[in-house]
């Protein structure tokens, strides 16, 4: 055992002295001397002792008192208290106290020594014990520092879409649980083949900014290709760049998915500590911190990019887009959609486009949507006799996307068209009747034979075709210039009733059941009646003309709030859905009607114009082979008003 201090405390100083000088001493131990308790603490707080041993009957406190003080002033030396014979109570009561032994007066010299070895050997065990429970205890202290430190990156990181910053706080992490000297990000530039330091703690910044490393000769490359740690634990100086030299450095791979993108280092360059492998776990976890951050600050610039490129793109086209939520209020609107509505810059996203944009047709293009689905398309008249083509679609998880395109001189060409269209079918009338009285002529003047009858027959049918059409593009061109605004308060019922029986020969003809089913009480309208009752005669005229022999065509009239629905349906041919789209236009004729029927291909167009002019809708159900709706509605006269 090793030279140890003792302290023996004793009002016998002949016992002392036989302790220290013929017991202890020759053992190789050093003894102090004290002759009272208070003597004995002061010594003990002064001097390093490493056992004391007292008796339990000193002249001022106990011996047992002396254990307890030299406790409470947080002394733990072993103490062997020495006792007189027949205080056996005593002794237990020291031993509880937490003295290491205890010694009968009168003693051998063996007694004394195997009490004072016990004591020595007991309290060198336990501070074998209490070391290695420090030991532990600084472990797992640093453990928690590293969790800790963790967790904050862990909330910062979560909360941070700047790269920059949750860099920073990494590396400073990094270098604050390492206990490193500096600390760096070094990510791999695709492009260069080389190594960039992104970030760093107590680099010189000139030194950051020049930094370059090629990925290929470099130890952090090694990380890169290899994707595992380095550890450089040698205290020697070593190199990591040229004339850079580094005494310990550990580097953890940074990865995105599988893929190694750079590296997390830290390194002493000045003292010689080196890291040992214990820094992996919290560098790793620190590392996947990183790339976390620089995946979502890339995510976050990609999706940046895409949607400056998207706003770019849409600011710099000519149709106006406007995207729209589900409650009409604006998420998108391009430069062109503000300058033709007149939206203001300073109204903002989010605003309702009905309270930006003042225009009666934008409005009726969204009110009345009825939550129907399918898009809807309408003409808007701007300022300047500027008309845009808009289109509202729905947008599903969005809500709609309004796109206008400017269709004006489409609109001009098609007035000058029907302008020359009307030119010349006025100018056509007069010939046709000049025509038609000619022919009535031909017979009166003279002998006419079975032939040429036939041919002026034929003469008649062609030229009353051709009267027709000029008729109807006549018609056409007033409806459409507005011209025929005769407007009165009309039963639609009784003029449907009308129409109706100006059809019933051709129905009868093919044998064609033609049922009506109107509606008691109908409110009124306000229309023309020449018009109403020829909007309703093209539509039976049309289902009794596209349904077979036997078929049956049904027509209703009812009214739905403050709207009347007028509904024609056969069962006849049907449309398919592409001429769906195109039967309202002019001079449109389904290819299947071609062979079988004449027609100008007009009278849906007409029909259209009416529709139009008395602010109502049209539009058709149809499947081929199985029949057609035609469905109209018109609003009752009180809305108008
Ligand atoms: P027209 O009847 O003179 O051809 P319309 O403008 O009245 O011209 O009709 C345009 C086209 O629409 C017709 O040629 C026909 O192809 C189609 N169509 C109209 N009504 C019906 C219907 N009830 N059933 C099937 N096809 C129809």
């Amino acid at each position: 055992m090793s030279r140890k201090r003792i302290l023996i405390v004793d009002a016998n100083a002949e016992l002392r002295k036989t302790l220290a000088e013929y017991v202890l001493g020759p053992e190789g131990h050093s003894c102090l001397e004290a002759a009272s308790g208070q003597e004995a603490l002061q010594l003990a707080s002064r001097r390093s002792i490493d056992l004391v041993l007292a008796d339990q009957h000193l002249p001022d406190i106990a011996g047992i008192d002396v254990l307890r003080e030299l406790r409470l002033a947080g002394l733990h030396m072993p103490v062997v208290i020495m006792t007189v014979e027949g205080s056996e109570s005593l002794a237990v009561e020291a031993l509880r106290e937490g003295a290491s032994g205890y010694v009968r007066k009168p003693f051998r010299t063996e007694d004394i020594m195997s009490a004072v070895r016990r004591a020595l050997a007991r309290a060198e065990i336990e501070s074998e014990s209490y070391r290695a429970l420090q030991q532990t205890n600084r472990q797992l202290k640093q453990r928690l520092q590293q969790l800790e430190a963790l967790q904050s990156i862990g909330r910062a990181l979560t909360s941070a879409l700047d790269m920059q910053s949750v860099l920073s706080r990494v590396i400073e992490a990094a270098v604050g649980l390492t206990g490193a000297e500096e600390g760096s990000i070094l990510l791999h530039d695709d492009k260069t083949g080389e190594l960039t330091m992104v970030a760093s703690k107590n680099f010189d910044e000139a030194f950051v900014h020049t930094f370059r490393i090629r990925t290929e000769d470099s130890i952090a490359g090694e990380v890169i290709r290899t994707g595992q740690p380095y550890l450089l634990g040698a205290a020697a100086p070593q190199k990591i760049k040229t004339a850079y030299l580094v005494h310990s450095l550990v580097y953890v791979p940074l990865k995105l998915q599988d893929r190694v993108i750079g590296v997390l280092g830290v390194d002493n360059r000045q003292q010689g500590t080196a890291f040992t492998e214990e820094v992996f776990m919290p560098l790793g976890a620190l590392a996947d911190f990183a790339a976390v951050a620089i995946q979502n600050a890339l995510l976050y610039e990609e999706t940046h990019n895409e949607r400056t490129k998207l706003e770019t793109t849409l600011e710099h086209t000519a149709d106006a887009v406007i995207i729209l939520d589900e409650h009409y209020r604006i998420i998108l609107i391009n430069s062109s959609a503000r300058q033709l509505l007149g939206v203001r810059e300073a109204e903002p996203i989010g605003t309702d486009l009905r309270q930006a944009v003042r225009n009666a047709d934008v409005h009726t293009l969204l009110y009345n949507l009825d939550g129907r689905p399918e898009s809807r398309r309408v003409e808007v008249e701007l300022p300047d006799d500027v008309v845009m083509n808009a289109h509202l679609t729905p947008v599903p998880g969005v809500g709609y996307a309004l796109i206008m395109q400017d269709i004006t001189y489409l609109k001009q060409l098609d007035r000058i068209k029907s302008e020359f269209v009307n030119a010349v079918s006025h100018d056509l009338r007069s010939p046709l009747t000049t025509i038609l009285g000619y022919t009535e002529l031909i017979a009166r003047t003279g002998p006419v034979n079975d032939k040429q009858t036939e041919y002026i027959r034929r003469v008649r049918i062609s030229v009353n075709a051709i009267t027709t059409l000029v008729n109807d593009l006549l018609d056409l061109g007033r409806i459409e210039a507005g011209v025929d605004t005769q407007k009165e308060v009309i039963h639609f019922p009784q003029l449907v009733r009308y129409a109706m029986e100006g059809q019933r020969g051709r129905a009868a003809d093919k044998h064609i059941m033609l049922e009506a089913e109107m509606a008691d009480n109908v409110q009124t309208i306000f229309g023309n009646p020449i018009r109403l009752k020829q909007l309703a005669t093209n539509l039976i005229e049309n289902a009794v003309k596209y349904t077979p022999e036997g078929g049956q065509v049904h027509v209703r009239v009812s009214q739905e709030g403050d709207l009347i629905r007028f509904t024609v349906t056969d069962n006849g041919i049907g449309i398919s859905p592409q001429d769906q789209n195109r039967i309202f236009e002019k001079f449109f004729r389904s290819e299947s009607v071609l062979e079988m029927s004449t027609g100008s291909g007009l009278g849906l167009a007409i029909v259209k114009s009416i529709v139009d002019n008395h602010a109502g809708r049209i539009w058709v159900d149809s499947r081929l082979g199985e029949g057609s709706t035609f469905t109209v509605l018109l609003p009752i006269e009180r809305t108008l008003h």
